[in-house]
């Protein structure tokens, strides 16, 4: 059976990067009936924080991925680690120095990784210095422990980042020592910024944390993970995680680094949002207006549903709704200077919108019809072209230019807060 793990380091929040490993080892135990371990490598006490882990294992399952059996911390096996380093000491391929357990090399031996993704690769081990395996300060060190849980585990599989591809010669190595049997790896290319960079900080978001602040859906961040170096095939873009778990297969992995492109993402995260009934999107916009301090219930279930309908094929994310629809919500909503400069800095624009509200207030049911009715006639009247009406009139109501249909966004707002502000704004 396929035993795959994913092991973070709790000393900062879940890196995309990292997020992308998980999700790959999940859907290559899942796709095989394996199973799927977490190990919480927590050797380094000073920087390794609860807070961190808490905070993966939230991610983790935000984007949909479960795990098999309980959680291994590395700080709760540190007896195992100084006896199997104690057991390749009596074998004589290791030697003390100080307090120090350190493995000897033995030199101009090749060594080859038979690696999933990239093919056969050597190193000799003249590159290689002697392997510290227990710390002087009684800690054990990356490599050493890497092993002795691989292999306590069964881990058959080992996935992840090329990164760590100049660590494996030396695991082998500790393989062959502590007599266990070898895994086999598959180093996955790394995630590369735009400008081709490893993704760093420097790039702008690069936690899951980060990204799910901002509305990205968690089924768009896996699907777009998912496509980086791998593809379903027949140009298809979207693929939900079940799909994928049918599908995938670590062998299918091309060998060659992707880019993080943020716009994809978005483009990825707007199509779900549009997929998305308003049943499953309405909790979601809600809880996202009640992060930014804003009180959805200002509007009424119908208006809510009728305000989620306009604006879901308009936004990228579940925040770009939040900015769009604030003056829904709040009177202090975002106003654009150009709008203003444009439709309502002229006496004739300001006259548009008396004449409006007029026919407005005499309005007895303030239905999307009798909205636009009303501007149609006032158009007519005018002989004027019914834009002339709608451009300054959805500046003065909602202080942007762009936006769902204008009646519709009025019959949301209510005819009291409607009148407000285009008298506000004519005056
Ligand atoms: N703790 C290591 C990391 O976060 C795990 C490396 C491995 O998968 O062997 O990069």
């Amino acid at each position: 059976m396929v035993k795959v793990r994913f092991a973070p380091s709790p000393t900062g929040f879940l890196h995309l990067g990292s997020a992308r490993t998980a999700l790959l080892n999940w859907l290559y135990a899942r796709h095989t009936g394996g199973e799927f371990y977490l190990r919480v490598e927590d050797t380094d006490r000073v920087r390794s924080d609860k807070k961190f882990l808490d905070e993966i294992l939230t991610d983790l399952k935000w984007m949909g991925l479960d795990w098999d059996g309980e959680l291994v911390y590395q700080s709760g096996r540190f007896d195992e680690y100084r006896k199997a380093a104690e057991k390749v000491l009596g074998s004589g391929k290791a030697y003390r120095e100080g307090d120090a357990i350190i493995f000897k090399v033995e030199k101009s031996r090749e060594i080859v990784v038979e690696d999933i993704i990239h093919g056969k690769i050597t190193f000799n081990t003249d590159q290689i210095k002697d392997q510290v395996m227990i710390k002087s300060d009684g800690s054990p060190a990356y490599n050493f422990c890497c092993v002795v849980d691989d292999a306590a585990q069964g881990i058959t599989h080992i996935l992840r980042g090329d990164d760590h591809l100049s660590n494996t010669p030396k695991q082998i190595l500790f393989y062959e020592a502590l007599e266990s049997t070898l895994p086999e790896f598959a180093h996955i290319p790394l995630m590369m910024g735009s400008d081709g960079a490893k993704l760093s900080k420097r790039h702008g978001a690069v936690s899951v944390e980060e990204y799910k602040k901002k509305g990205i859906l968690p089924a768009a961040l896996a699907n777009y993970l998912i496509l980086l170096g791998w593809s379903p095939g027949e140009d298809r873009e979207i693929i939900s995680l079940s799909e994928a778990v049918e599908l995938f297969d670590i062998s299918d992995m091309g060998d060659v680094q992707s880019r993080f492109d943020d716009r994809k993402l978005e483009w990825l995260n707007a199509e779900y949002i549009k997929n998305k009934s308003t049943r499953e999107l309405i909790p979601l916009l809600k809880e996202k207006l009640k992060e930014h301090g804003y009180s959805s219930n200002v509007l009424d279930k119908d208006k809510f549903e009728h305000l989620t309908k306009a604006y879901q094929v308009r936004f990228k994310t579940l925040n770009g709704f939040v900015e769009g629809t604030d003056c829904f919500f709040t009177d202090d909503y975002i106003k654009e200077d150009k709008g203003y400069r444009k439709y309502l800095s002229s006496e004739e624009g300001k006259e548009i919108l008396r004449e409006y509200a007029r026919k407005l207030e005499g309005l007895s049911e303030f239905s999307v019809e009798a909205i636009e009715d009303a501007c149609r006639r006032l158009a007519d009247e005018k002989a004027i072209k019914a834009a002339r009406i709608i451009h300054p009139t959805r500046v003065a109501i909602s202080g942007k230019t762009g936006g769902a249909s204008l009646f519709e966004m009025m019959y949301i707002m209510g005819q009291k807060k409607v009148l407000e502000r285009m008298k506000k704004a004519a005056r």
